[in-house]
This record gives C-alpha cells, structure tokens and sequence, in this order.
C-alpha cells in the first residue's frame, strides 16, 4: 500500500475578520505540529490576500472553498483558478455539501468545477457525502457513487490523480453528531473500492478525509482507521487550540 500524507484542512466557511484572521494564523503558525501532517487552511475569498501574507514561509497551505467553472472573463462576481494561483492557494474546496444543498450545485456543476480546478493545476478536496433521511433509507452508497460517478464522467480519473476526497456526512457537519469511525471507515473503503474500479494506483494513493463535527476529543479515533487520511474540520478549525490539537492527534 502507498504511504499517503495525512492532510488536515480547516474550512472556515463565511467566518473571520482581518483581526481574528491575525489571530487564528499567528497560533497556528506557532505551533503546527512537525509530525508529517500537511495543514492546510480554506479561507473565505476576501481572507485569502491577508492569510497568504501570514503564511508566507509557514509549513501550512492555503486554500478557497470554492471557484468559478470558467476561466477570467464576464462573469460578474465569480473568482478565477487563475486569481486564487496568484494569491498564493494551492487548493479549493469542491462540492461542499453547504454549496450543494444551501447554494444549488448540482453533481454536475460539482463535475465541471473539480474538472476546470484540475485543469488549472489546483489540489481539489471533493467532497461527498448523504443525508440523514438517505443514510436512514440505505441509500448511503448509492449517494456516493452517483456523485463520484459525475465527476468521474466529466472529469476522466487522471483528474484524480494526486486529488483528495472528503466524506463528509451531511448529518453530522455543524451538527456535533460525528460519524462513528467504523461508519467513517466503511464510507472511506467504499469510496476507495469505487475509484480502484476504475484504476487500482490512483484509488491506492487518494487521501481520502473524514469531516462533520471533528474535534479534538473524537480527532484520534477517525484517524487510526486505514482509510481515513486526515479530515476537513469546520467550527473547530477557528480555534488555534481546537485545531492544532486534532493536527497533533495524526500518526
Ligand atoms: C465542514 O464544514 O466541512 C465541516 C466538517 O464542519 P464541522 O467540522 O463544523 O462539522
């Protein structure tokens, strides 16, 4: 089996203001953990100038939490692959289930976005992830497949090579209600199994990250599982001592 980096990314969401941006990336930039872990923060657009001058020279990556399907142009409001390059963002956030379910994209506008994203040369962290009344209805991995098969299809699987996949059940983000890591390990394989279909050496080394209501006390147990190579933490993401503490749970 391939050795995969463990990578623990913080989602900020709509949170943050210049000075707890200060704050939050002054902790963090003093005590990220030397433990093999790659960190990684996602930063609302009109936080990214301000954290890649924080982070210049640090050991932790900067990301958005999603980005316009087509290239600079007349699209008025949108933000570039190309803008988020400039200022410094190695990755984007795709799909998350807020952008599903609350802003209206679709698994196809997901598709389309990861495919532009990889095209441009950025990491995307893909999230999946089911509802409550689909996990309650068995439907679980047929939620999965459908929205992996998507991108898959417009994307081809070279785009996944060296992407990263968040299963991210919509139950339990915001809501304090986590995932066992037995439920989190047999989503992970089951997201592993789908891709390997496809092509064995990608699926092989695809981090795959667990997010819903991580936090520093349940961060070790989701971690030890085979399949789960990090995780994608909102709320506690902008607490330096939440955060650095569930990075510090890995290996
Ligand atoms: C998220 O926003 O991706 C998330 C997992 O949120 P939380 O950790 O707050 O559940």
């Amino acid at each position: 089996m391939t050795d995969r980096q463990p990578l623990v990314a913080g989602n900020w969401k709509m949170n943050g203001s210049r000075a707890s941006v200060r704050s939050l990336l002054d902790g963090l930039c003093r005590g990220v953990p030397e433990n093999g872990v790659e960190v990684l923060v996602c930063a609302p657009f009109i936080h990214i100038p301000l954290a890649a001058e924080l982070l210049a020279g640090s050991a932790i990556g900067l990301g958005a939490q999603t980005v316009s399907e087509y290239g600079n142009g007349a699209y008025t409001g949108e933000i570039s692959t190309d803008m988020l390059k400039d200022y410094g963002c190695g990755y984007v956030i795709i799909g998350h289930s807020e952008r599903r379910h609350i802003l209206g994209e679709t698994n196809e506008t997901v598709a389309r976005k990861f495919r532009h994203a990889r095209d441009s040369g950025l990491q995307v962290i893909l999230c999946l992830g089911e509802r409550l009344e689909e996990r309650e209805a068995g439907m679980t991995e047929q939620v999965l497949s459908e929205q992996l098969d998507a991108v898959i299809a417009a994307a081809g699987m070279e785009c996944f090579s060296g992407a990263v996949i968040a299963y991210e059940p919509v139950w339990a983000i915001g809501t304090g209600r986590t995932a066992t890591p037995e439920q989190a390990q047999a989503a992970h394989s089951f997201i592993r199994l789908q891709v390997a279909r496809h092509d064995d050496r990608i699926a092989d080394g695809l981090r795959i990250l667990y997010g819903g209501s991580v936090k520093a006390d349940n961060a070790a147990g989701l971690f030890a599982m085979a399949d789960v190579d990090g995780g994608l933490i909102g709320g506690a993401s902008l607490k330096v001592d939440d955060f650095l503490a569930i990075c510090q749970s890995i290996g």
